[in-house]
């Protein structure tokens, strides 16, 4: 049993450091955290209210929820959030809120947006229209205004990506909320999807739009992308009059039910509470820095290699065109249609790039 562990193990850290192609940090250590490995965990129910049970981590959620509220610049006493699962059931979170504010709305969202949208939408049964995406994979504004306009006498809720998935383009929530105004559309609801770069933003020159002062009503953030965390999870934080609209209480557990699933991680939020208090606010902005400075060098190799690579303004993420599939394997590269992608999350080194890059020029010269 332990040789299967240790090859496990091995083979798990020779892909660790070489993956290029998804936005996962990999600069972390959590083993003094061993010892909670041993106890059994969960937050279950509401994060702000107690529990009759109490082997949980709650406490920590809430200081984790109160620093990213904080960073995400939520107005004060007035929003609301948990741990989840990840950037996915953040967004399903979002849209659950809005169609319960507005159960006739229409949803926007761009084509360029990540996979499982569709499928929340779909779960929650909601109308939908899909907006265009320009080549960059920003939301095509005109047609937005467009299609608001033609449906103007349902509310609107916007789902905006603050870094699509394949190209990291930033929908611009300045745009958007003069289009709603522009059209007068007093029922709205704005989602910011920030899953890669949510705690990241405020460090960013200039600030992708995407917090709450920006005009979003809810937020969701994963925290195993850029924050960096061994195992899937993500925060959502609303504006809390939403919130209170669908909190249920309930006796069995002694809490409110106002989280999708019932029983949640309670490991979780501690991870998140000790790389947050580790890295601190100085911290991330240096991971910031570090890692944009990475991505400006990686754009300048590529292209000095002869490599037609491009990248969205001030984004961790370059594009390329997709390379033989022994190298899209080996570096782990996100792939679609012609185009593979490489993100400069913290952990991406200039050795890394070079292996890469050595891989695309010896498979040019075959
Ligand atoms: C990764 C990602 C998601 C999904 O987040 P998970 O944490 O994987 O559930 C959603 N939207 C965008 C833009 C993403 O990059």
């Amino acid at each position: 049993m332990h040789q299967r562990l240790q090859t496990c193990l091995a083979e798990l850290e020779e892909r660790r450091d070489s993956y290029l192609g998804y936005p996962v940090a990999r600069d972390f250590s959590f083993s003094e955290l061993a010892d909670f490995l041993d106890v059994p965990l969960n937050n279950l129910g509401d994060p702000f209210s107690d529990s009759t049970w109490q082997m949980a981590t709650r406490e920590l959620e809430r200081e984790v929820l109160e620093l990213a509220a904080g960073w995400m610049r939520a107005p004060t006493g007035e929003w609301w959030g948990y741990v989840c699962n990840g950037g996915s059931e953040g967004n399903l979170y979002g849209l659950y809120l809005a169609r319960e504010l507005f159960p006739d709305a229409v949803a926007y969202f761009s084509q360029a947006t990540h996979y499982s949208v569709s499928k929340n939408l779909h779960l929650l049964n909601m109308r939908h229209i899909m907006i265009r995406a320009d080549e960059h994979g920003e939301m095509d504004y005109e047609d937005l205004r467009e299609s608001i306009r033609i449906n103007r006498d349902k509310p609107v809720i916007i789902f905006a990506n603050i870094g699509t998935t394949m190209t990291e383009a930033r929908d611009d929530l300045t745009r958007i909320r003069a289009i709603l105004d522009e059209l007068a559309v007093s029922q709205r609801y704005i989602h910011a999807d920030a899953a890669f770069i949510g705690l990241a933003a405020p460090f960013i020159e200039p600030r992708p739009a995407c917090d709450f002062e920006d005009g979003a009503d809810s937020i969701s953030i994963s925290g195993h992308k850029f924050i960096g965390c061994p195992i899937p999870c993500g925060i959502v934080l609303a504006r809390k009059h939403y919130v209170d609209r669908i909190a249920r209480s309930i006796a069995y557990i002694g809490s409110l039910d106002t989280t999708i699933s019932g029983s949640r991680n309670g490991l979780t939020p501690l991870l998140l509470w000790y790389r947050l208090k580790t890295l601190g606010r100085e911290g991330m902005r240096q991971r910031v820095e570090q890692a944009l400075g990475v991505a400006d060098w990686t754009e300048q190799h590529l292209r000095e290699a002869g490599i037609p690579v491009w990248r969205n303004e001030q984004a961790f993420t370059l594009v390329f065109p997709r390379p033989a599939d022994t190298i899209v394997e080996r570096f782990q590269l996100a792939s679609e249609g012609q185009w593979s992608h490489l993100i400069c999350v913290p952990g991406v080194t200039r050795d890394m790039i070079q292996a890469l890059v050595s891989s695309m020029r010896e498979d040019a010269e075959q």
